[in-house]
């Protein structure tokens, strides 16, 4: 890299040189808000966002490691970069994120991927203004914790003036799902003071924010483990009361841990949306053991039927699992029955991804990829129907939508949500809607992730 026009930025005095960012998160929503304070703390260095790689300056990637999937795809994009590098050899590059927190991991990608300047895991992210000022100094950076430190957010909130933020609740987690590399990468489950989050839920009101959403791997565990006189549900009443906020979702929802406290709290908060991402993972209950979820599908099921009793109109929606070691035809079915009883009105559908250092990785009896294939491909057809029919049932209704802004898609078409989480697109009416706005749509047509109308008289 050119240390020279690195060193004269860094330099007090110096004109501040125009330094432009690419950044790119990848995975979980926790991956997103990583990069968001990621790039406040690279902001303070002179950096700001383009949304064109070829311009940047520096290269910011967070990563995600949950499949080998994502894994590959990340490489893939990492590996693309060299001859950006090759062509610009002032650019930065600085990956960092769940990926890089596997142990070793970061040994075998440095000697595929020698362009990066600077590897950074999740347990160091309070280290990274001192790392990126290395890197820009021209040293070539690994920084890999094997603990984690952090307990609080490591930089200043970087979303006001937004109409739709995130803030964590609690990070890491203790739950260990036999499948799953999350605890391993971001350390044992801890919760953030409720003072905490409060004052950061009140800063984003302030500067704008409507549509809220609190984030944790288990939030239903929040200060248990660490002795709060707040629970989940107090913490989410408290945010309820937030002045400015419309909308308040909140991810992930452990079936085990989701109390008749906090069901409650959703009917009779206002602003709760009523939405609950409930990951099942699979229907068969052998299956649910040997993953070490901590409950059975008639628990599952109970707990959807409590929900919808006390908030009536709730949607439900999922994650699932196939091919887990071991999973029968007669497992599958399983899953596919739970999946037909329940009604999802949308599913995240995988298949199982050995992941290094996970009990799943060592069980016998792994699932060969195209049997995984053809039971995902049937899970989807099913999921698929179910969310269309779901959507259908919407045609010729009003539905309340909270304008987020343009479709990506296109652009000549608005896009929000309603406060059931489906997606609703309609044509930019002749005078401008302002986003952030409820407004009424009537639905016309339904696909089986989104509903298209216009917006009603
Ligand atoms: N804490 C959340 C999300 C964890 S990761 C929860 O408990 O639901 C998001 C999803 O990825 C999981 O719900 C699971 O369905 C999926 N997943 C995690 N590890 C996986 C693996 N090894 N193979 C396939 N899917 C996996
Ligand atoms: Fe992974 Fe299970 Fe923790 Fe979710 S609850 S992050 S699936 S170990």
């Amino acid at each position: 890299m050119n240390l020279i026009s690195s060193c004269d930025y860094l330099d007090e005095g110096e004109d501040v040189k125009n330094l432009l960012m690419y950044i790119q998160a990848f995975g979980c929503q926790m991956s997103v808000r990583d990069s968001e304070s990621l790039r406040a703390l690279a902001e303070d260095y002179g950096f700001t966002e383009t949304n064109c790689l070829d311009d940047a300056d520096l290269i910011l990637l967070t990563t995600c490691c949950v499949r080998e999937s994502a894994e590959r795809k990340i490489l893939g994009r990492i590996g693309e970069l060299k001859a950006l590098k090759q062509n610009n050899p002032d650019l930065l590059i600085v990956v960092c994120g769940c990926m890089v927190q596997q142990p070793e991991a970061v040994i075998t990608y440095r000697k595929k991927a020698p362009h990066v300047d600077l590897w950074t895991g999740t347990f160091d992210y309070d280290l990274f203004a001192d790392l990126l000022e290395r890197a820009m100094r021209g040293e070539k950076v690994v920084q890999v914790s094997p603990e984690c430190r952090l307990r609080t957010e490591f930089a200043p909130n970087a979303q006001n003036g937004k109409l739709k933020a995130s803030v964590s609740v609690m990070y890491g987690c203790d739950n260990y799902c036999a499948y799953c590399i999350v605890p391993y990468v971001r350390g044992r489950e801890r919760s953030r003071d409720p003072e905490d989050v409060l004052a950061q839920v009140e800063a984003l009101a302030a500067g704008g924010c409507r549509d809220l959403t609190l984030l944790g791997q288990n939030v239903n565990s929040y200060g248990i483990k660490d002795g709060f006189h707040v629970d989940f549900a107090d913490l989410l009443e408290q945010v309820d009361a937030v002045a400015g906020l419309e909308r308040i979702w909140f991810v992930t929802s452990h079936p085990k841990d989701l109390s008749d406290k906090l069901i409650d709290v959703m009917a009779r908060c206002p602003h709760v949306c009523e939405h609950l991402h409930l990951p099942l993972q699979a229907g068969s209950d052998r299956v649910l053991r040997a993953m070490n979820r901590g409950y059975t599908t008639a628990e599952y099921e109970e707990r959807v039927r409590a929900l919808r009793r006390v908030v009536p109109g709730v949607t439900v929606s999922s994650d699932i699992i196939v091919g887990f070691p071991g999973e029968t035809e007669d497992d599958f079915q399983r899953t596919l029955d739970v999946v037909e009883r329940v009604g999802y009105t949308q599913a995240f559908t995988f298949m199982f991804s050995k992941r290094s250092g996970t009990r799943g990785a060592e069980l016998p009896d792994q699932i060969p990829l195209d049997v995984k294939k053809e039971r995902l491909a049937r899970l989807m057809e099913l999921q698929n129907a179910k969310s269309l029919a779901w959507r259908q049932s919407f045609v010729g209704r009003d539905v309340e939508v909270l304008v987020e802004g343009t479709s990506k898609n296109n652009p000549g078409r608005l896009m929000g949500r309603t406060r059931g989480n489906d997606i609703v697109v309609f044509p930019v009416p002749a005078l401008p809607v302002p986003v952030g706005e409820l407004v009424q749509v009537h639905v016309e047509k339904a696909r089986s992730w989104t509903l298209i109308g216009r917006l009603c008289d």
